[in-house]
């Protein structure tokens, strides 16, 4: 064995980093930037946090990597400014040793959206174009889900929805009208694991996907508790548990769990929630296609019309099939892509990386 196979048998691992002094660091000749990225690696795994849990579960799987994979995590997670999701993401990093490669590919997959600060909250107003002005809010993704819901309430399917929708907000902002924040609630989707953590008080960390495309912190569904019935649990094994006091009849409940078992629009990038879909047929009514669970797909009005249901016609968009449980797009060719943009529906949260269509994102 050379000397040079022997160090790279000997690859320090996260635990050298007990202790670490930046200053001492550089004072021994290492280079500023390494020290720097050391500086990072050691306050996320050895710093003190309010995600110690998260902290203990990372620290102990980051043990199977070497320092410089960790360092590479660290420089991919810094796209994403959300602290609940890059913990969520750095635990699927750390899922097992794997090469450079293998590791780039997963971070490619999972980390979307490039770098990104949050934006302001705020309203900006464009100069006049032809008679016309742009307005554009940026606000809480709740505020918009709500705002959204409302626009889109009872608009006429036959007509583009962007004027009618615009005509809503016209009547809302210059009449009397209120967006009712609470008249209808989304969905939240919890596993059954999940909602016994929170109860015990252990699960303020869990993140929970909602039917509208927004997101909760266990804290935050705890606080919500005495709203129970919006709420749909999942159990690993059995599938859809229930709604909580379903006394709505049978049609309403299947559209609700589909809804739940993928909280956006399963075409790749569409960013529409689930609450925003209609409930599709996967095998078209006409093609002899049941109303049940197997069958039903929240997909958004857009994608559900070019969705053909003759599977004779020359399919060039593809389509959407039902994949380990789960509505997935499936290309022309036959390959199936996972929308990635709101990986909280039900499977994806409950079954993770042992449920193939989790491990194809
Ligand atoms: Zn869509």
């Amino acid at each position: 064995m050379t000397p040079f196979q022997q160090f790279l048998d000997t690859q320090p691992t996260i635990e050298v980093l007990v202790g670490f002094e930046k200053r001492d660091a550089i004072a021994a000749g290492i280079i500023p930037n390494l020290a720097s990225k050391w500086a990072a690696l050691h306050a996320v795994y050895y710093g003190a946090t309010r995600w110690a849990k998260q902290q203990r579960r990372g620290l102990e799987a980051a043990r199977a990597f070497s320092l410089s994979q960790l360092v590479y995590i660290e420089d991919r997670l810094k796209a994403i400014p959300n602290e609940a999701e890059r913990w969520r993401v750095r635990h699927k990093l750390l899922e097992k040793r794997t090469t450079h490669h293998a590791l780039k590919a997963k971070a490619d997959k999972l980390i979307l959206k490039p770098a990104r600060t949050k934006p302001k909250l705020k309203v900006t107003i464009t100069k006049s174009v032809h008679g016309t002005r742009t307005i554009r809010a940026t606000v809480d993704e709740h505020d918009a889900a709500d705002i959204e819901h409302y626009l889109r309430d009872g608009l006429d399917p036959s007509k583009p929805p962007g004027p009618q929708m615009l005509r809503r907000f016209l009547d809302l902002i210059q009449g009397s009208g209120s967006i009712p924040t609470s008249v209808r609630r989304p969905i939240v989707v919890v596993g059954l694991d999940q909602h016994v953590e929170i109860l015990r008080g252990e699960g303020d960390e869990v993140i929970l996907g909602l039917t509208d495309g927004t997101t909760i912190t266990g804290a935050e569904y705890l606080a919500m508790q005495p709203e129970l019935d919006e709420v749909a649990l999942f159990h690993p094994a059995e599938g859809p548990v229930n709604l909580y006091r379903g006394q709505r009849h049978a049609n309403d409940k299947q559209r609700d769990l589909a809804r739940t078992t993928l909280t956006v629009c399963p075409w790749p990038g569409c960013r529409h929630g689930s609450d925003y879909c209609e409930i599709h047929h996967m095998l078209a009514w006409s093609q002899g296609g049941e109303t049940n669970m197997e069958n039903l797909a929240p997909v958004c009005p857009y994608h559900n019309q070019i969705n053909h249901d003759d599977p004779s016609h020359t399919n060039t968009r593809g389509g959407v099939q039902r994949r380990s449980g789960t509505p997935t797009w499936v290309s022309p060719n036959g390959w199936p892509a996972v929308n990635g943009y709101h990986p909280y529906g039900a499977m994806a949260v409950l079954f993770g990386d042992e449920c193939a269509w989790a491990s194809a994102t």
